[in-house]
Order: C-alpha cells, then sequence, then structure tokens
C-alpha cells in the first residue's frame, strides 16, 4: 500500500474541492486532492458562473442587492426548511469570492439585462441580477461551458500553491479513528492501494447525478424513462456513501431539477426553439401550464414531471416557425437569440438521424400517432386555443400573453418532446454552518467537512431560480468555508 501524509486531504477535485483544495493551502496547509477522473473540474467545467452578491461589478452598474436582502429572499423562497446561518454566511462570503478568483486571473462579464425581459417571461418575476459569468477565453459569446476557463485557472493556481491533485485516484473509504476522521483510503492509477493520513477530510465528490439507482431510489424516476438528466462521469454518490458509513447523518437529497429534451447537447439550437411560447401540452392533449412562463426550467420541470408519463410535447405549426425565423425568439435563454438560423439544418438532422422526440407531420392525426399524444385530446384543446386566437387572442384557460396567441392550423406541423431533467442531484451529507459532517444528534464528526452538491440542501424543494448562479457559488463559498474551518481545527489539535 503507497502511504502519503497532508494537513488536509480533499476527496475529489471538480469546483468544490478545487475550492477547498486551494483555501486550505492558502491557510499554509499541506494539501492532496484525490480526484477519480482524468482531469479536474467535475460538472462545473459545463457552466456559465457563479452568483455572488455586493461585487464591485453589481455597485458598477447601480445594482445594490445586499446579502442580507439576497439571504431573506432564498429563506423566503426555500420556507425556511433550509440551515439559515449556513444560508446567511454563504451570501455574505459571496462577494470576497469572485475577487479571490480574480486575483486567481479569472475574468467576468457581468449583465444586468434581465429587466428588458417583460415580466411574465422572466425566469422568475423579480429575479436578481446576480450571476457573474466567466469571460470566454476567446472573447466570444457566453454560453454552456466557458466556466471551463475558470476551472483551467483554479486548477493552475492549485498546483503552484503546492496542491498535489492525484488523477485517477479515487477515494474509497474515511479512516476513522477515536472517533475522529484521520484521513482516506483511496485507489492509485494502476490499481495500488493508497492510505492518505490526514488531520482533516473535505468529501467534494458532486452527488449522484450519474447513478441511476440513487436516483430512482431517492426521486423514482427512471432515467433514460422519464428522466434525461446530465450525467457526469463517475458523479456516483461515493463522498456521500463514505460519510453515511462513519456515521454522518443524511440530509434532503434531491434532483437539481429542471426540463430537458433527451441527448440536449446535440440538439442544443432545436430544444432553445421550442423553448418559446407555443401551444405547449401533455399526453392527454391538454395545455398544463400558460406558456409565456416557461422561462424558469425549474418550475417547469416541475410542472412536467406531474404530467402523465412526466413528459409534455411543444407543438408549432409552419406559420409559427416562419414568423419566429423572420422575427426571432420571444424566450431568450441558455440558447440564444439565434436558434431559428439554425432550424432547418438542425430539424434535418434530427429526422435523418431518426430522433425520435422532434416530429414533423403534415395532419394532426399524423403528429397524434407519432407522438402518442391523445388525439380526441388535442383536437378539443386546438378547438379552444385557435378559436381563442381568432377572438382577440384572448387565451380562455390560462390568460397567456395574447400576442403569443398563434393558432395551430396549418401542416406541416412541428412538435418537441422534453422530460424532467436535471443538471446533477443535491445534497446527501448533512453539515452544519461550518460545513462539518454531522451525526444523527447534530454533532460533528471531527475531523470530516463536506462541501458542494454532496452537502447543498440549501434550497428547499426547488432550485432557486430567483438567485442564479447559485449551485456553483455554494460549491465555491462551501469548499472555501470548509478550508477555513478545518485550518481553525487542526490550529487545536
Ligand atoms: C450543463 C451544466 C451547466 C451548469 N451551469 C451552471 C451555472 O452556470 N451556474 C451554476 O451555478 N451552476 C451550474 N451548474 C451546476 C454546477 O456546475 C455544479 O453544481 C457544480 O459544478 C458542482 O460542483 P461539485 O464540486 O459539487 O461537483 P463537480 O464539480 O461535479 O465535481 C465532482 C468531482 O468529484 C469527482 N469524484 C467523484 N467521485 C470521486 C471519488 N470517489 N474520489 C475522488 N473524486 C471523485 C468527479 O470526478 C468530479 O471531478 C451546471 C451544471 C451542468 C451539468
Amino acid at each position: 500500500m503507497k502511504k502519503m501524509q497532508a494537513d488536509v486531504a480533499v476527496v475529489a477535485a471538480g469546483l468544490s474541492g478545487l475550492a477547498a483544495s486551494i483555501a486550505a493551502a492558502e491557510q499554509g496547509l499541506s494539501v492532496i486532492a484525490l480526484e477519480k477522473s482524468k482531469v479536474t473540474g467535475g460538472a462545473a467545467s459545463m457552466g456559465v458562473g457563479p452568483l455572488a452578491i455586493g461585487t464591485k461589478h453589481q455597485a458598477n452598474v447601480g445594482y445594490n442587492l445586499t446579502p442580507d436582502d439576497a439571504f431573506l429572499k432564498h429563506m423566503h423562497w426555500s420556507h425556511w426548511m433550509v440551515d439559515a446561518r449556513l444560508v446567511y454566511d454563504y451570501y455574505r462570503k459571496s462577494a470576497s469570492t469572485i475577487e479571490w478568483l480574480e486575483n486567481m486571473g479569472v475574468e467576468f462579464v457581468y449583465r444586468n439585462t434581465t429587466l428588458y425581459t417583460p415580466t411574465r417571461m422572466r425566469s422568475y418575476a423579480e429575479p436578481e441580477r446576480c450571476c457573474h459569468a466567466v469571460r470566454p477565453a476567446d472573447g466570444g459569446r457566453v454560453g454552456p461551458r466557458v466556466a471551463a476557463r475558470m476551472i483551467k485557472s483554479m486548477t493552475d493556481y492549485a498546483e503552484e500553491l503546492g496542491v498535489e491533485i492525484l488523477l485517477e485516484t479515487p477515494g474509497r473509504k474515511l479512516i476513522k479513528e477515536d472517533g475522529r476522521i484521520v484521513g482516506v483510503l483511496g485507489t492509485c492509477p494502476d490499481g495500488e492501494e493508497l492510505e492518505v493520513r490526514a488531520n482533516a477530510v473535505i468529501i467534494a465528490t458532486g452527488g449522484f447525478g450519474d447513478n441511476p439507482e440513487m436516483i430512482k431510489e431517492y426521486t423514482g424516476l427512471t432515467w433514460g424513462e422519464n428522466l434525461f438528466s446530465f450525467r457526469i462521469p463517475g458523479n456516483v454518490g461515493d463522498g456521500m456513501k463514505m460519510a453515511w458509513e462513519v456515521g454522518a447523518a443524511r440530509s434532503d437529497i434531491r434532483m437539481d431539477l429542471m426540463y430537458q429534451i433527451p441527448d440536449n447537447m446535440n440538439h442544443f439550437n432545436l430544444e432553445g426553439a421550442f423553448r418559446q411560447p407555443i401551444l405547449w401540452v401533455n399526453k392527454l392533449g391538454e395545455r398544463f401550464m400558460p406558456e409565456d412562463c416557461i422561462a424558469n426550467t425549474c418550475t417547469t420541470g416541475n410542472a412536467i414531471n406531474r404530467q402523465p408519463g412526466h413528459t409534455c410535447f411543444a407543438i408549432m405549426d409552419t406559420a409559427t416557425l416562419n414568423h419566429y425565423k423572420r422575427n426571432g425568439v420571444d424566450i431568450f435563454g441558455i440558447q440564444g437569440s439565434d436558434v431559428f438560423d439554425h432550424f432547418d439544418q438542425e430539424a434535418e438532422a434530427a429526422i435523418t438521424t431518426g430522433y425520435q422526440y422532434f416530429i414533423k407531420a403534415d395532419t394532426i392525426e399524423e403528429l397524434c400517432e407519432k407522438t402518442g399524444i391523445d388525439l380526441a385530446g388535442l383536437e378539443e384543446t386546438l378547438e379552444i386555443y385557435n378559436d381563442d386566437c381568432d377572438n382577440g387572442g384572448f387565451d380562455s384557460i390560462f390568460n397567456k400573453d395574447r400576442q403569443f396567441m398563434r393558432p395551430v392550423r396549418k401542416g406541416p406541423f412541428y412538435s418537441l418532446q422534453s422530460f424532467p431533467g436535471a443538471y446533477g442531484s443535491f445534497g446527501g451529507i448533512k453539515i452544519n454552518y461550518k460545513t462539518e459532517a454531522v451525526d444523527q444528534d447534530g454533532y460533528p464528526i471531527k475531523g470530516l467537512y463536506a462541501v458542494g452538491t454532496d452537502a447543498c440542501d440549501i434550497y428547499g424543494d426547488t432550485y432557486p431560480f430567483i438567485l442564479g448562479g447559485n449551485t456553483m457559488a455554494f460549491c465555491l463559498n462551501s469548499g472555501r468555508m470548509a478550508a477555513e474551518y478545518a485550518a481553525e481545527y487542526i490550529s487545536t489539535l
């Protein structure tokens, strides 16, 4: 067995693990980070950027939300079912974390644009402008994966500080002696057993988004059937199992639910084209929400999740498609505003490759046959909906804004089917405000800390788009907090 020693062992070098490793090294502690994958960064490499409250970027545009305001909004959103002290400390720390990252060379693009979107179509009626997008390396458009640049800067800086990042080296088991955690066992790339002795261990393994069995156990959803969530390879719940094994209590456990189409990254613009206030129906052919309220992908995910078969269909006819091609989108999401420029090309590719969730049909009968939507139900819906469109656009079912009442009348018709999706999982290891893992009675397990999504149960039942960028921000800030509290603990030994 290979034996190593450090002040702090960090299990994983994803976003929260890197934050913890860097912050611990900055405290003058020696750090070994065990990382299962060939690369650092985990899910964070796919994202846009973190939230922060009270940064200089916000002050520069006169945006003055305070951490106290954010705290209260967050607690009202989560109905105070979460750890108030942890949430409070996290928001208080968030602005300094942006500066901390900037000192490592990370650059941010801060935009104050939400107010230009009509109220009903915002992801939340009054969303705060707190997401700080990572500036793309090529100076191009902010979009998916720009945060990979932050991971590169963090990894380089961690190595500069002397953090020893062991790639392809999964952590397996915690070492507990005399009631304290004193290290972790892992496996080296060549299969040799590894023992890392450390005065504190910080767990940061990113939840269980890549583990269909745990997803089924904790949410009841079946991956690939009625859930199509992102799966970051290797995020299979290792950290939480290791912590539970040594007596850590379980926190609330959920998925970071939103909605998605299967294989969404390969049909990116197509997905954006159908995330518009067009006609949305469930399998019965019934509308289930006003379609101008779909911009909040998380609450819409909840609505889709409660439909028969956990699914829904967005439908438009050729006239509406042409309208969008001419005028552009109504709802501007992560896919951007030019999705209809790519529609024909992506639709063609979807049809050629037999992508079953995108349907083009000449008649409503054919559409229902191919999608499985109940024909009688859809015909009834269309009668009411088209009638409403003809009569001044008053939506007699949901009072959708009349400017979006466009009839579905003349083929070809187009439909895209969505399901609940998720960025990953939330929660698993119960922690206190110091990010210490706690036992069933709430007492800390000495020397054990948990951060990032492994420990993130601060949202209640739904991710708070009211304060976007929240998951990355919790990962970064909980990582920093764990390192600081671990340093304090180690100094008492
Ligand atoms: C497509 C996408 C876009 C997103 N965009 C945003 C965004 O813009 N803003 C935002 O706030 N959030 C966003 N998120 C969410 C955010 O990226 C994640 O919440 C965050 O990265 C989670 O950080 P983490 O440290 O908990 O886990 P990760 O960053 O996923 O890291 C977990 C690490 O643990 C490693 N690991 C697993 N098991 C072991 C083991 N046994 N031993 C050692 N290592 C192990 C993994 O290999 C991985 O490197 C996005 C997520 C996705 C999927």
